[in-house]
C-alpha cells in the first residue's frame, strides 16, 4: 500500500493487519485509553510508516486518549508526536522527516518493556500464557501453530513465531497467490519489519 493515505479512523479496521506487537498496543491503548512513552513512540512511528500523516496522527492520539481534557493532550502529549514526524525537536539532521518506524531488531533488543508497558515484542517480553492469549485473540486457535510459537519461543526464535503466526493467518490468500503466481519473491523472504508485515497482510487481503 505505498503511497496510500489512511485516517485515524481507519486505524480499528486496519488493526487486522497488525504483528503481535503492535496488536497488542492497539489493543492496551483501547482498553486503557492510555499508553506509556515508549509504547507511545513506538506506536507512533509504526503509524507513520503505515502513511498517517502528522495531522491524522493527532487526531488519532487525540481521541484515543478520551480521558483527559485537550489542554493535558496539547501540553503532554502533542509534541512528542510531532517531534516522531520531525515537525518540532532541535536536531536538524532529522528535522523535516522524524524518526524512521522501529524494526524487529530494534523492538527485540532495545528497551524491554517494564511493568504497566505495552510496547517490545510479545513473542519475546511475554510469558507463554499472555502470549499464547494474545496470539489466539489474534486468530490463531490450531494446536499445532500455538505449540509451534511455543517452541520457536523457547529456542528464542522470535521472528519465526511471527512469520509463523502470518503464515497462518494469511494461509488461503498466500496459497492463492502462489497458485496465481502474483507472490514476489520479496513477499517470501523472513518478515524483520512490523511495517513490512503490515503492508504483506493488507496487500494479500485487498
Ligand atoms: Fe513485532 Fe517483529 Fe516481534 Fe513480530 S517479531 S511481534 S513484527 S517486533
Amino acid at each position: 500500500p505505498d503511497g496510500i493515505q489512511f485516517t485515524a479512523a481507519n486505524v480499528d479496521s486496519l488493526s487486522q493487519h497488525f504483528p503481535a506487537c503492535m496488536s497488542h498496543l492497539h489493543r492496551s491503548l483501547r482498553r486503557d485509553a492510555h499508553l506509556k512513552h515508549y509504547g507511545r513512540l513506538q506506536y507512533t512511528l509504526f503509524l507513520k510508516g503505515l502513511g498517517l500523516n502528522l495531522e491524522e496522527c493527532l487526531v488519532f492520539w487525540r481521541s484515543a486518549f478520551h480521558k483527559i481534557t485537550d489542554d493535558t493532550f496539547n501540553k503532554e502529549y502533542r509534541y512528542n508526536v510531532r517531534h516522531a514526524y520531525g515537525d518540532v525537536g532541535g536536531d536538524t539532521n532529522r528535522r523535516g522527516s522524524g524518526y524512521s518506524p522501529f524494526s524487529c531488531q530494534k523492538i527485540l533488543t532495545e528497551h524491554p518493556p517494564g511493568p504497566g508497558e505495552a510496547h517490545g515484542c510479545p513473542y519475546r517480553h511475554f510469558d507463554l500464557e499472555n502470549l499464547t492469549a494474545l496470539v489466539q485473540a489474534m486468530g490463531v486457535t490450531d494446536r499445532s501453530v500455538l505449540q509451534g510459537v511455543k517452541e520457536d519461543k523457547d529456542h528464542q526464535k522470535y521472528h519465526m513465531a511471527c512469520n509463523r503466526v502470518f503464515e497462518h493467518l494469511h494461509k488461503a490468500e498466500i496459497k492463492k497467490a502462489k497458485d496465481e503466481g502474483v507472490m514476489t519473491s520479496n513477499q517470501l523472504e523472513t518478515l524483520v519489519h512490523p511495517n513490512d508485515y503490515f503492508k504483506r497482510s493488507y496487500i494479500l487481503k485487498n
